[in-house]
């Protein structure tokens, strides 16, 4: 979805240097070779009062969007997640959720692990995903995947707030979900609640019985103190969200966990957000596809049909997919269609990525003769030292290769750099300057070398010893 600024320029009968300059006008620092999204382009054009409309991938053809009517939704339990410090009480807190349910509930109660559970109070069911921690969290929204309804977030009453309890804060803001607070530990002796509730109003949290609106609930996932009033409330909130779904349609969902299993094979469980998946189904999911062989509840029986906000393990999968990615059912013409297109983008993914740059295989591709320049971005911690670097780097330009300094500032290493120097295919020099986490993980998916001096000479060096064919690959 996505186009270069110097087709745009084409397609639009305007100059590349008429695009760039309405870009950076809108603050986006772009090249003639840069990639960019739809949005954005929209605005763009816009500008030059173009109306644009985005073209149909073969794919969204394919899968036409079915639209769930009012008449069809259908009230769901609630998909829950339980984030908090470690320590804190996450896993006793599942584990007592699940064994309260095992006891109260019907025979043969022995649960399996399958990444997430369901239990029922006064008659309504919750859906608790059972791997604990932001990672997952994290990793299933950004596939976009928001699949939590409610999150749980456990701060331990002795302890009070710590590091991950605010990375979590920041993860539940940032995914704008509802959440109750879970004051744990509360049979210890040297809990101190009123204490933690202080600290959380630092970060705007503010408790119903001091006038906010967050419901605190005091809770012992050792001796069980709570956990009723816990899940009571959690239904209460899920009420006034009122989260329905069309179960009279082809399944969607998201994977939650994937492994492969010595006899089974591929098995991955699946979160159902819509629809009713049944055994024989077809299903894409990434790259991969499956003809539901057979679908196992957390209990281990069993089923032929799952509904919104059940989770099921499923066998049957061409490969083992990975935790976070859309599953959606088709039929099986589609499936296998619209697997193998994924796989041809991938492949042409791979391969655009397989040809980036790296300063130590820089004179290997220039022998090979299909590089000639070396385009850098360069990162410094003050306005001096980036221009004397960028200055040096340009002496170093030798006849056959040529260097391009194509964005120097002052500043860490940011995504945005990252992403230009993927559509430039840079690399990034940081002169006393690092990446930031973002940055960071971008640059590792997109195969960005990132090299960080605090020597300039060293950096003129290794550019000099590139380009000279020397340089000693990093290990
Ligand atoms: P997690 O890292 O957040 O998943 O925390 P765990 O569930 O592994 O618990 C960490 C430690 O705290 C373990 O030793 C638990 O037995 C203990 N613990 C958890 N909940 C309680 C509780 O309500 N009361 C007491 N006294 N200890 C608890």
């Amino acid at each position: 979805e996505s186009i270069q600024v110097r087709d745009l320029a084409e397609k639009m009968g305007k100059t590349p240097a008429e695009i760039v300059k309405k870009l950076m006008e809108l603050g986006t620092m772009a090249t003639i070779n840069q990639e960019i999204d739809f949005d954005t382009v929209e605005i763009v054009a816009s500008l030059f009062g173009v109306d644009v409309e985005r073209e149909i991938s073969e794919e969204e053809k394919i899968l036409e969007e079915i639209i769930d009517t009012e008449e069809t939704l259908q009230p769901r339990s609630p998909i829950v997640t339980v984030m908090g410090h470690v320590d804190h009480g996450k896993t006793s807190l599942l584990d007592r959720i699940r064994q309260a349910d095992v006891a109260s509930g019907e025979a043969g109660g022995i649960t399996q692990h399958i990444g997430a559970y369901q239990v029922t109070v006064n008659g309504n069911r919750i859906t608790f995903i059972d791997t604990p921690g932001h990672a997952a969290f994290t990793a299933m929204r950004a596939r976009g995947a928001n699949l939590t309804d409610l999150v749980i977030l456990v701060v331990a009453a002795d302890d009070g707030v710590m590091p991950q309890t605010v990375e979590a804060i920041n993860h539940i803001k940032a995914a704008d979900v509802p959440f109750v607070v879970a004051l744990n530990k509360m049979d210890k002796n040297d809990v101190n609640p009123d204490k933690v509730m202080q600290q959380l109003t630092e970060y705007n949290i503010v408790p119903e019985e001091w006038g906010g609106d967050t419901m605190f609930i005091p809770v012992s996932a050792k001796t069980g103190l709570g956990i009723e009033d816990l899940l009571e409330r959690v239904l209460l909130i899920a009420e006034i969200h009122d989260l329905r779904a069309n179960p009279h349609r082809l399944a969607e969902g998201v994977v939650i966990e994937g492994e492969l299993d010595k006899g089974r094979g591929a098995v991955a469980t699946v979160l159902v957000q819509k629809g009713t998946l049944r055994t024989g189904d077809y299903l894409i999911c990434g790259t991969n596809w499956c003809k539901v062989r057979t679908m196992t509840d957390y209990r281990g029986r069993r089923v032929e049909e799952a509904y919104p906000s059940m989770p099921v393990e499923i066998t049957g999968w061409s490969d083992v997919p990975e935790a976070g990615e859309k599953v959606q059912a088709c039929d099986e013409k589609i499936a296998k269609e619209i697997t193998n297109l994924r796989l041809n983008e991938k492949k042409l993914e791979e391969q655009k990525k397989n040809s980036r740059i790296s300063l130590d295989d820089f004179f290997k591709q220039m022998q090979d003769a299909d590089v000639k320049e070396l385009n850098l971005i360069i990162k410094g911690d003050v306005q001096g030292s980036v221009e004397a670097l960028a200055s040096s780097l340009l002496r170093l330009n030798a006849l056959e290769v040529k260097v391009n300094v194509i964005h120097s500032a002052v500043g860490a290493v940011t995504e945005t750099d990252v992403m230009l120097a993927s559509a430039s295919n840079a690399i990034i020099i940081g002169f006393n300057v690092r990446p930031d986490v973002k940055a960071r993980r971008y640059a590792e998916e997109e195969n960005i070398d990132v090299r960080l001096y605090r020597v300039i000479y060293e950096a003129i060096e290794d550019v000099k010893k590139a380009m000279e064919g020397l340089l000693d690959p990093e290990y």
